[in-house]
């Protein structure tokens, strides 16, 4: 293994942090080229190696000719890698943070506590906060790394629960706050019916509600026309997302996945969230979550369990048969004391699985990853035997999965795909002294988000020098509507 991108000089004097173009500036009219000292084209760093795009911002191909090296643009002291791919965020949470952490509740459940913190914001957030906390977490998952989103977007109606004049208005804000920003993104539209499992349609509070079937369709076809006509289909486009099990009728969820099969979308739900879920599930349905699913055609290559963590060998089975993808979010389940998803077990079965930051109590895919790693050997469950090399394995789930959950573009380094990615610096401290065949290892088990660098999205740079263009307004604005939002508290 070569090791000579080992940086042996001081690193490279930093830019100012102001040159990053603005987001939503033109693809570069001409061909692009890029030199760091190695770039990880799938379960290895190569040293040397240059890679190109296009006009549009595609890989066009890799080369070591020395004229393409000297014409690339030298990323000095720094590693490339595959833009991350977050699969499941909730971006108006981020209102939320560290604001749920004092236990007060009686029983100390973290859970509960969140629930009733979450349940008062919903109650007064207004469309403004959404999209600046939508910017402002957006803007977060580029300094971590990560170039595309998943938004699970169940925030419809107003905080009083009556619908907007046009029912998208929401949904269409944070698709706005992800093209602001520049982030891919595939906004996952909920829906939302009753409050749990053999509840009444109707029984959820209004800011949730979504209506009947008739109107969740006509919602999902108006979003999914808005997005194709207003945004390129790899930067901006829809799915469709039952909240879940207990929150939406079985005929509606059948429903909404029949229509993301005819439109070639993807679907999500949460699923095996809480030991309690499966218990529910048989009450109303004779059959647990998975099973039933299962039972009626519903789990297939375009579906994505969220959570999934309560899952039988059964499910585990089931989802594998079917290269269903299971969406672990291991901070958010850390947080809120839920657990994570069986990442090998699941691995072993043929199932994908992606990562997601869910409840964005903190944004970085890679501790996500590293926790999911650091569960299993907690719990000293053997290794199945399939993940020899977690780490290979934990940014995997980190991009090819999430990519394949989203039905995104990237996801991966190669040819035809888009130029999304980010660059570590070679000399941070949580890296440094990585030779090749270590420098992933580092990176997963280690990595401090302040190494992130550079981030290119389609061939556009987003981030310069761990900086975006504009931090300032995003974070200023942010600043002023938790304090007035809080205020009202
Ligand atoms: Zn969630």
């Amino acid at each position: 293994m070569d090791k000579k991108f080992l940086p042996r000089r001081d690193p490279p004097t930093p830019a100012a942090p102001a040159t990053a173009p603005k987001p939503g500036a033109p693809h570069p009219a001409t061909e692009s080229g890029w030199l760091p000292d190695c770039v990880y084209t799938g379960e290895k760093f190569e040293v040397g190696l240059a890679f190109f795009s296009d006009a549009l911002g595609r890989i066009t191909r890799f080369s070591r000719e020395p004229a393409d090296l000297a014409a690339a643009r030298r990323l000095a002291g720094q590693a490339a890698l595959p833009g991350l791919v977050n699969a499941h965020s909730h971006a108006f949470h981020r209102v939320l943070r560290g604001r749920t952490e004092r236990l007060v509740r009686a029983d100390r459940d973290p859970g509960n506590g969140w629930r009733e913190a979450h349940d008062r914001v919903v109650g007064m957030i207004s469309a403004e906060d959404v999209f600046d906390a939508a910017r402002m977490v957006f803007m977060e998952m580029l300094l971590s790394g990560i170039t595309c989103v998943g938004e699970f977007h169940y925030l419809q109606q107003r905080a009083d629960g009556t619908a907007w004049p046009e029912r998208n208005f929401l949904a269409q804000e944070v698709m706005r706050a992800a093209h602001e920003v520049g982030i891919r993104i595939g906004l996952l539209q909920v829906a939302y019916a009753r409050a749990d499992y053999r509840s009444e349609v109707g029984s959820v509070p209004g800011p949730f509600f979504t209506g009947s079937v008739d109107q969740s369709l006509r919602d999902a076809e108006a979003l999914r026309t808005m997005a194709a006509k207003n945004y390129a289909a790899d930067e901006v486009w829809t799915g469709v997302a039952p909240y879940s099990l207990g929150a939406v009728p079985l005929d509606q969820i059948k429903a909404l996945a029949a229509y993301a099969r005819s439109h070639r979308l993807r679907w999500h739900l949460h699923v095996a969230t809480r030991a309690e879920e499966a218990a529910a599930c048989t009450a109303e349905y004779g059959r647990t979550p998975i099973a039933l699913l299962a039972e009626h055609g519903l789990v297939d290559k375009r579906f994505t369990a969220v959570d999934a963590i309560h899952l039988t060998d059964d499910d585990v089975r089931l989802l594998g048969a079917a290269r269903a993808i299971a969406c672990a979010c291991p901070i958010t389940g850390h947080n809120l004391g839920l657990g994570v998803a069986p990442f090998e077990k699941l691995l072993a079965a043929g199932a994908g699985v992606a990562l997601g930051t869910d409840s964005a109590v903190q944004v970085d895919l890679l501790k996500d990853a590293r926790l999911l790693e650091y569960e299993r050997r907690l719990a000293r469950r053997p290794r199945s035997g399939l993940t020899t090399d977690p780490a290979t394995a934990l940014f995997h789930a980190a991009t090819v999965a999430g990519a394949r959950s989203l039905g995104a573009t990237g996801g991966a380094l190669e040819i035809g795909r888009p130029a999304d990615f980010f660059t570590v610096s070679l000399h941070d401290p949580s890296i440094a002294g990585a030779d090749a065949e270590t420098l992933l290892a580092s990176i997963v088990f280690a990595l401090e988000r302040r190494a992130i660098r550079d981030v290119w999205i389609g061939a556009r740079q987003r981030l310069s020098n761990g900086r975006h263009a504009l931090h300032g307004p995003i974070v200023g604005r942010f600043v002023d509507g938790q304090r007035r939002l809080w205020a009202s508290a």
